[in-house]
């Protein structure tokens, strides 16, 4: 289905503004929902505000669940995304260990498990992602983990302890970040991978090789273009036989390998379904004008790039959750133009991406040997992306030749040219 067709469903029946007298039902209080929840109530909404959580915790942030979280015991007090006392003084009910089980939209109603029905004016899905799965390494059986939720990041932590030799089944962003606390010296730390890099997907392959280094003077044992090819169960944890023939027994097995968004209410409630979300138009409306979508699960329409598009970044969450948030209550000006982001941290590397990770050839600036440099990604002579490795203070000046055609490549490579004689123009 295309965003005009979307669009044209939404023309039909256009629900009558929100008032003090109306309810929003957000369903998922991560990172999306709780945004969305405060900007509506920051744009001026004085109705009722509910937020179901099927999760037990107060609203948490994920990031530093791969980081601050398996580094340290005590971490996980410090990553509320929000406190009673705040939602308390916006009015915000917050309902946890709720899931939602079943949408109505025909009579604007939720079912929740356990029975309870709720209605709603206007409800905003923001149930984001679950890990994706290994049929061969279930999640919850003996040595096996994955990492989504602060359970899984607290039952990991406690099993590092005594864990001796890990096996880290997928080289992207979280198993490489677990891969950098696990690697301390005290336990073997094997990383599995199909993709002949690392971060294949999101990263340049000069960064993939920068972090490769990186891993391996770790003494990480990375095993890329090579996958498992059986798997024997032992009381003390499997036995993985690999494609180029390597055995190796862990007892600690963490399986990253990509996320699904969580789409099974809106498919069942007959809403449209993109390949990977819920197809929402530029304000976050899905295909019912009643019903909304934020963050990782929306398909959503983004201005800038003049497409569809999912990301699974937190600067896309919290922006459009915000976005999502005021579009409820004031439709003007619907444009959703967040500029794609994300971060990550390994060892002592923080690396920050802004726009494409992957152009069709790289220029970097600064000190590679040292650590601290940029990388331009570029399509033509135009910059498409940028990502910075330790680099955060030249990164606010990279970041500007976004979308501008470079004349003097060896000026844009040279730490020591100005910034403004490389480029020439905006890309038409
Ligand atoms: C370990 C980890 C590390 C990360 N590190 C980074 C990083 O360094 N940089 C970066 O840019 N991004 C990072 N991310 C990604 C970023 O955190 C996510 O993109 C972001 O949290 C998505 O937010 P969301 O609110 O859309 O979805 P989620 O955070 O998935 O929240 C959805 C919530 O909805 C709940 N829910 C689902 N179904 C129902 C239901 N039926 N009823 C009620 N509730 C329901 C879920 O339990 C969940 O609490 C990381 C993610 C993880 C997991």
């Amino acid at each position: 289905m295309t965003s005009e067709t979307v669009m044209e469903k939404n023309a039909q029946g256009d629900p009558a503004p929100l008032n003090e007298r109306s309810r929003v039902v957000i369903v998922g209080a991560g990172l999306a929902g709780v945004r969305v929840a405060f900007s509506l109530r920051e744009a001026g909404f004085t109705g009722s505000i509910l937020l179901l959580s099927d999760e037990e915790h107060l609203p948490y942030d994920r990031p530093p669940l791969s980081k601050a979280v398996l580094m340290k015991a005590g971490e996980e007090s410090r990553i509320h995304l929000t406190r009673p006392e705040e939602l308390a003084a916006a009015q915000i009910e917050l309902r946890l260990g709720a899931r939602c089980a079943a949408l109505h939209p025909e009579r604007r109603m939720i079912a929740l498990q356990g029975g309870d029905s709720i209605g709603y004016d206007r409800l905003v899905l923001a149930t984001g992602s679950s890990v994706r799965t290994l049929t061969d390494l279930p999640p919850g059986t003996d040595h096996v983990h994955y990492l989504r939720t602060l359970d899984d990041a607290l039952r990991l932590r406690g099993a590092m302890e005594n864990a001796r030799k890990v096996a880290i089944i997928g080289a992207g962003v979280i198993g490489l970040e677990a891969a950098a606390v696990l690697a301390d010296g005290t336990r073997s730390v094997l990383v599995i991978d199909p993709a002949d890099r690392v971060m294949a997907r999101a990263a340049s392959p000069l960064l993939s090789n920068f972090l490769e280094d990186r891993h391996r003077a770790a003494g990480v044992d990375l095993r890329l273009g090579t996958h498992i090819a059986t798997i024997d169960r032992t009381a003390n944890g499997p036995t993985f036989t690999l494609s180029d023939g390597h055995r190796f027994q862990a007892d600690l097995v963490l399986v990253g390998i990509g996320v699904v968004p969580n789409i099974a209410l809106a498919e069942q409630a007959g809403l449209a379904i993109a390949p990977t979300g819920i197809m929402v138009d530029s304000a976050g409306r899905t295909s019912d004008p009643f019903i909304y979508a934020a963050g990782e699960i929306a398909w959503h329409f983004n201005d800038r790039l003049g497409r569809h598009d999912r990301q699974e970044t937190w600067a896309h969450a919290a922006a459009h959750g915000e976005h999502v948030g005021r579009m409820l209550i004031d439709g003007h000006d619907p444009a959703y133009t967040e500029q794609s982001s994300y971060w990550t941290d390994q060892y002592d590397i923080a690396v920050q991406v802004f726009g494409t990770p992957i152009g069709e050839r790289d220029v970097v600036r600064g000190n590679r040997a040292e650590g601290n440099f940029l990388i331009f990604h570029l399509t033509g002579d135009e910059v498409i992306g940028v990502t910075s490795v330790n680099a955060a203070r030249a990164l606010r000046q990279g970041k500007k030749l976004l979308g501008q055609r470079i004349t003097d490549l060896a000026a844009l490579a040279d730490p020591g040219s100005d910034w403004a004689i490389v480029t020439t123009k905006a890309a038409a």
